[in-house]
């Protein structure tokens, strides 16, 4: 049997395709696999790709100026119990937090990376306290954030109370709206937790221009929260979970803007 049959012509003076066709339809159904199976294959393949390029690197966040900043810190220690200062979970989360959404492509400033107040930065102000918060909105200020997210934590007299809750500036539909799809996503990261975000009147998300939430990510006088609080892995979560709801934040005030034209700043369907 010849094995290239369209170069072979039978003796009887066949023509090469009735040899061809001789020779291939009784395997016709192998060749048809085949090339389903290439087929399947490259798809599979270019759909491996396009996830695994953007598996890490989000287009929504891409290039966005995000400030992240860690509450307290130095003499000022936020709240506590026993040796857990919240200064240094804020300051660890906002290290986490900062990794992965540089992995998202989105530029990341903190306003401290060590243990320190910020009230020298920020001369005038009648108290340190009130130092220290001009200072980090000035740092947002200066860098031109889209975002500002302020890392708390929590404590109560009741200490059943567990649980992430997102605060938002009165008033301000683009914080509400942050802090509600912040909040929906950190409410899938503990079982068992339903929380609202909540209205307030703090300083830094009164004065800053841009975006601005505070997260009190759990509470120090919870036995739960204080343990998950010092977990690697949940304070992965946390952050993940914050990124998902600033992306959503994101998309929903970019398709406004297709739609209607430019968000104003206190104006958001509700
Ligand atoms: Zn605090």
């Amino acid at each position: 049997m010849a094995p290239w049959p369209w170069r072979h012509r039978t003796k009887t003076g066949g023509s090469s395709i009735s040899t061809f066709k001789l020779w291939f339809l009784p395997r016709r159904k192998f060749f048809f696999s085949l090339i389903a199976l290439t087929g399947l294959l490259a798809f599979g393949t270019m759909t491996l790709a396009a996830v695994l390029t953007t598996a890490g690197r989000s287009p929504v966040l891409k290039g966005r100026t995000i400030v992240v900043d860690p509450g307290h810190g130095g003499i000022d220690a936020g709240t506590d119990y026993g040796r857990y200062y919240e200064k240094d979970i804020n300051l660890t989360v906002s290290r986490v937090l900062r990794a992965q959404l540089t992995r998202e492509g989105a530029r990341v400033i903190t306003t401290r990376d060590r243990d320190t107040d910020l009230s020298h930065l920020y001369p005038e102000g009648s108290t340190r306290q009130r130092r220290d918060l001009a200072a980090r909105v000035q740092i947002a200020r200066t860098h031109n954030a889209e975002v500002l997210i302020s890392l708390h934590c929590n404590w109560s007299w009741k200490t059943y109370h567990r649980g992430p809750i997102v605060y938002y500036q009165v008033g301000r539909e683009d914080s509400r709206l942050l802090a509600e799809a912040v909040q929906q996503e950190l409410n899938k990261v503990q079982e068992g937790i339903r929380k609202i975000p909540r209205p307030a009147e703090f300083y830094i998300l009164r004065e800053s221009p841009m975006t601005a939430i505070i997260i009190e990510m759990g509470f120090l006088s919870n036995p739960t929260d204080r343990r998950l609080l010092n977990q690697p892995e949940y304070l992965k979560k946390l952050a993940r979970a914050i990124i998902e709801g600033l992306e959503t934040y994101i998309q929903v005030r970019e398709l406004y803007r297709g739609l209607y034209g430019p968000v104003p700043m206190n104006y958001l369907p509700r």
